[in-house]
């Protein structure tokens, strides 16, 4: 998957979240800086919280009656920010993806960690999560233009996007 077009057809997302999804993508390529993931999170309605959590777990999705989506995403803070940042765009997709019950606002809380292997639970909802992060990245042409500015050096295109250049190394094979 690297089209908006094909991700729009795997999510549950309304008009508006699908414009904030895109404009993301496409804002990128103004200045080459790096745009805030927490900013487009909170715009969907989410809220996003860095805070100590499991060695091992770059974040989870938990229930947060007091967010405008009944979601909060929360990262571990001792990571690098650009996992930070990855967390926060995988937790998203999880949302989006429908792999979290979202009509039950009073449901008990249900600590959806599944960003590591200790907490690991399905491996096709790792792999479509981090789908999902990548297309809203990297998506669209948004990694192609970068590098056709930039050429194939990893570290300026990791910078640009704000992720690791271990991201971009495996994004450069599937988007370019
Ligand atoms: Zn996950």
């Amino acid at each position: 998957m690297r089209t908006f077009k094909e991700l729009f057809r795997a999510i549950d997302g309304d008009g508006d979240a699908r414009h904030k999804l895109r404009s993301f993508n496409i804002s990128q390529r103004l200045d080459g800086k790096a745009k805030s993931v927490k900013l487009l999170a909170e715009s969907l309605g989410f809220s996003v919280r860095a805070m100590e959590l499991p060695r091992g777990m770059a974040g989870r999705l938990v229930r947060d009656a007091f967010s405008d989506n009944g979601f909060e995403i929360q990262v571990n803070q001792s990571y690098s920010v650009q996992s930070q940042r990855w967390a926060v765009l995988h937790e998203m997709g999880h949302f989006f993806r429908k792999h979290v019950d979202r009509s039950d606002y009073l449901a008990a809380d249900m600590f959806l960690d599944r960003s590591s292997e200790a907490f690991y639970v399905d491996q096709k909802e790792e792999v479509e999560a981090n789908e999902f992060a990548a297309v809203v990245l990297y998506g669209d042409g948004a990694l192609e233009a970068a590098k056709s500015l930039h050429g194939a050096n990893t570290t300026k295109l990791a910078k640009v996007f704000g992720v690791s250049e271990k991201s971009i190394e495996y994004a450069l094979k599937k988007f370019t």
